[in-house]
């Protein structure tokens, strides 16, 4: 069986294409390396392409014969997104039906979609269960949510079957360290914070102090990359086995405040750097935590790494990435 993974060569997707072929399937990279980088590609072929070019879909899937597609090339920067909505709803909603369109076109009808915590906006309650209110409050959700729905419709139109994974916070990286999460620019904690503790920034900040938290800083559910990779292999499997339209909230049920992140992240680097606490970053909700029992009962998927496994293997691959440009 033949997977294309449109955005193959980012963070989450060279985890999954990595896992794909370990367990026997074809993999086809397709991606712009706008934010992805060629050497995050080493599983699979590779087509270099954009979502949004018709020609250039028709042409790969002319010339590989497709299972199942793939899709992890999005923009993802909230902050950004709300100051250039029109760039994320081309990208993330305009081009994400072009490749719809291709994959109709070439008879490909199973399709694997990277949403987002962020459709849910600021939730009603904790953990989060996938039918709660979906009312995203930045351009960035809504364009996820968007893609969401389009899917609905394809189902009930076309018959097309999708699976949608909304992730909680990805985090960190492959073990045997030949790949892991960089960003540019990189907003992120875990990284922020290993910057920090490797000397390459001064200090790392707080972003707000007075919310209704244990300890006043907001709440996260960090999910290690390779859990994420394990669900969409499983994925893929559940799509092939004639699994109907379904969608799942992927995270590891626990929380952890930004203050319980910087102390465990000194723990394990056993560095200690400057923390500089500062107001609220817009749009933060203060608790977002998955109640992923859905992907554990259909999926038949177990978590496998706890957040010191992702903060080690960060760390690890951090350390051996320090002062090499990824290209
Ligand atoms: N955060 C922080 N300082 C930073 C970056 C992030 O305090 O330099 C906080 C952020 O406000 C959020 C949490 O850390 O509560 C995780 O943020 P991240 O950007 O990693 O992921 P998000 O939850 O926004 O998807």
């Amino acid at each position: 069986m033949a997977i294309l993974v449109a955005g193959g060569a980012g963070y989450i997707g060279s985890h999954v294409c990595k896992m794909l072929l370990q367990k026997g399937f074809d993999v086809v990279v397709y991606d712009n390396l706008v934010h992805g980088y060629r050497c995050f590609a080493q599983w699979g072929d590779f087509v270099q392409g954009d979502i949004g070019d018709q020609a250039q879909l028709d042409s790969v899937f002319s010339n590989f014969k497709i299972d199942v597609v793939m899709h992890f090339c999005a923009f993802i920067e909230v902050a950004e997104s709300v100051i250039e909505p029109e760039k994320y709803y081309k990208n993330n909603v305009q081009n994400t039906i072009t490749l719809l369109e291709a994959m109709r076109k070439h008879g490909i009808n199973k399709f694997i979609f990277s949403s987002t915590a962020a459709v849910y906006g600021m939730p009603e309650r904790t953990p989060i269960e996938e039918e709660d209110r979906k009312l995203p409050i930045n351009p960035y959700g809504k364009s996820k949510l968007m893609i969401e729905e389009i899917l609905d419709d394809y189902s009930s139109a076309y018959g097309f079957r999708s699976i949608r994974f909304r992730y909680f916070n990805a985090a960190g990286a492959d073990p045997e360290r030949e790949i892991g999460e960089a960003h540019v620019p990189e907003t992120h904690l875990i990284p922020l914070l290993l910057d920090a503790a490797i000397g390459r920034r001064k200090d790392i900040k707080v972003f707000g102090t007075d919310y209704e938290t244990q300890d006043g800083t907001c709440v996260r559910d960090y999910i290690h990359v390779n859990d994420l990779a394990d669900a969409h292999i499983r994925g893929v499997d559940y799509l092939l086995d004639g699994g109907n339209t379904n969608y799942f909230n992927l995270g590891s049920g626990s929380g952890f405040t930004v203050r319980e992140m910087i102390q465990t992240a000194k723990k394990i680097t056993t560095k200690d750097f400057a923390v500089v606490e500062t107001d609220r970053r817009p749009g933060d909700p203060p608790y977002l935590i998955a109640c992923s029992d859905k992907a554990q009962k259909k999926l038949d998927w177990k978590l496998q790494h706890s957040l010191e496994d992702i903060i080690i293997t960060a760390w690890n691959w951090h350390q051996t990435m320090a002062g090499r440009k990824l290209v």
